[in-house]
């Protein structure tokens, strides 16, 4: 499969003197890996003069410190962390997208998918675009070069590129002179404003950055809203570009994305998944002994599950830390058994007791199944599952990688018959209707979930289109 995906963590900087910002950029970065562990990369502006670094991998496989040592000082700079499957892997998706243009420079970076990418650059396409990389950043920075030239600012040429886009972005561009942060009118993607002590500002995709860097969180950019750092130390805030649209947060970010200790639109992600375990207690009580999660992202649901039952809460599992996601096992035999590298039963705390197992979602069921029976064999009496998320239905648009509907065990089989599948005892779900009180708004998009999805979206949308032209 070739996914290509711009579910991402961006990052960007301004600070008043020339500092080491690619440093503190790869510091954002490393406290963002959780949005993309395919690609990292980083533009440093020194008085209009760009240097950028990007390369597959993790942030600190691509960032050595002798790569680091590279970088020139400068005043501003911008990050990328890239997330990929397997296939869509290529250095030429990976960002920052610098790119020339008539009247200068500029390096892009963006989260999120736009769900009119087709259209747009078949038109551009049928006017003469040759685009290099398969990604919708491409798209955005020939829209906003073409407005370039007909406008003497920068952000006019954004103001004037944006309205052409549908879906989610959270993108921040470095011109030789500013820094400008846009996020989409349903701001499914987060996007959030930090200061440095020093001076200076910090715009990045989750709170957990900003504090990487020792910034004080400030705002979130809001949905339809672009701001506009300039050179000398001024943010200014602007909504002319966007029209109205009704608020959607991507609610997938509070189940399963961003990290727990980040604030989204002032909702502590933690807080939103402790609230997901307790409605989910409610929902689905289980006559239980001890409730454990799968880290790491059934931990905090489970912890709210055991505060609203008053069920003990339990360490059942422990994870290796030092397994990535390019761990590669040498064969299939000893694929079947990676569950067992990655996640370790721990005897003393399930056996011979009835077990309320949490996680944060169930695509196409492996890892529930194998860790149910990883639970039984080391001795767990019963194996109740919740999962702290409504099963998954539909294809996302807007970046977030869910598997195709052929995959999506619920697509195919009742909770009872996936109950069964994955050897558990019973099974429950978060249900849909309660998902507004995760985060206290219903301005939040779950089109995962319901199938409602806030925008037209194209036919040929799949995740790997342009993929599958390049490739046949
Ligand atoms: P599965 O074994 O296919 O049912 O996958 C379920 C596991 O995948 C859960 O533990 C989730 O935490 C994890 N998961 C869910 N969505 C994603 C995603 N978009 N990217 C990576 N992992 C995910």
């Amino acid at each position: 499969m070739n996914h290509i995906h711009e579910e991402c963590g961006v990052f960007g900087i301004m600070t008043p003197q020339p500092e080491e910002l690619a440093h503190l950029t790869y510091c954002g970065l490393f406290a963002l890996q959780h949005r993309g562990q395919e690609g990292a990369g980083i533009s440093v502006n020194d008085d209009g003069v760009f240097t950028t670094h990007k390369d597959l991998g993790l942030v600190d496989h691509v960032f050595t410190p002798q790569v680091l040592s590279g970088f020139p000082r400068g005043r501003m700079a911008v990050g990328h962390t890239r997330y990929g499957t397997t296939g869509g892997s290529q250095r030429r998706n990976c960002q920052p997208m610098e790119v020339n243009h008539q009247k200068g420079k500029m390096a892009l970076v963006h989260n999120g998918n736009l769900s009119n990418a087709g259209r747009l650059r078949s038109v551009l396409e049928q006017r003469g675009a040759i685009f290099h990389s398969t990604s919708d950043t491409e798209i955005i920075a020939y829209l906003i070069t073409q407005a370039r030239l007909q406008t003497d600012s920068i952000e006019d040429a954004v103001r004037l590129a944006i309205p052409q886009l549908e879906g989610a972005f959270s993108l921040i561009l470095m011109s030789a002179q500013k820094l400008i942060a846009v996020r989409d009118p349903h701001g499914f993607r987060p996007l959030c404003i930090g200061r440095l002590p020093r001076g200076g500002y910090v715009l990045a995709s989750e709170t957990c950055a900003l504090t990487a860097v020792g910034a004080e969180p400030v705002r979130d950019v809001e949905a339809g809203e672009m701001i506009i750092l300039t050179a000398d130390g001024g943010l200014r805030s602007d909504r002319r570009y966007t029209g109205t649209a009704p608020k959607r947060t991507c609610i997938f970010e509070y189940i399963y994305f961003a990290r727990p200790d980040s604030v989204l639109d002032g909702v502590s992600v933690h807080g939103a998944r402790k609230k997901a375990g307790a409605l989910l207690a409610a929902a689905h009580p289980a006559e239980a002994d001890v409730i454990i999660g799968v880290p790491d992202s059934g931990l905090d649901a489970a912890l709210g599950y055991a505060e609203a039952s008053g069920i003990p809460y339990g360490i059942g599992l422990i994870k290796n830390k030092y397994i990535g996601r390019t761990f590669i096992v040498p064969s299939q035999s000893e694929r079947d058994s990676g569950v067992q590298l990655k996640l370790s039963p721990i005897r003393e705390t399930v056996a011979g007791r009835r077990v309320v197992l949490i996680d944060d979602s169930i695509v196409r069921g492996t890892t529930s199944r194998r860790i149910v029976t990883l639970l039984r064999n080391a001795g767990a009496r019963e194996i109740h599952m919740r999962i702290s998320s409504p099963p998954f239905l539909h294809p996302c648009y807007y970046g977030t990688d869910i598997d195709s509907e052929e995959n999506l065990i619920a697509c195919h089989h009742t909770v009872q018959e996936i109950a069964e599948i994955i050897g558990a005892d019973s099974l429950g779900f978060l249900p849909v209707e309660t998902l507004p009180q995760l985060c206290g708004s219903a301005e939040i998009c779950t089109a995962c979930f319901t199938g409602e999805y806030p925008t037209a979206v194209e036919q040929d949308e799949s995740k790997d289109r342009f993929e599958r032209k390049i490739h046949g």
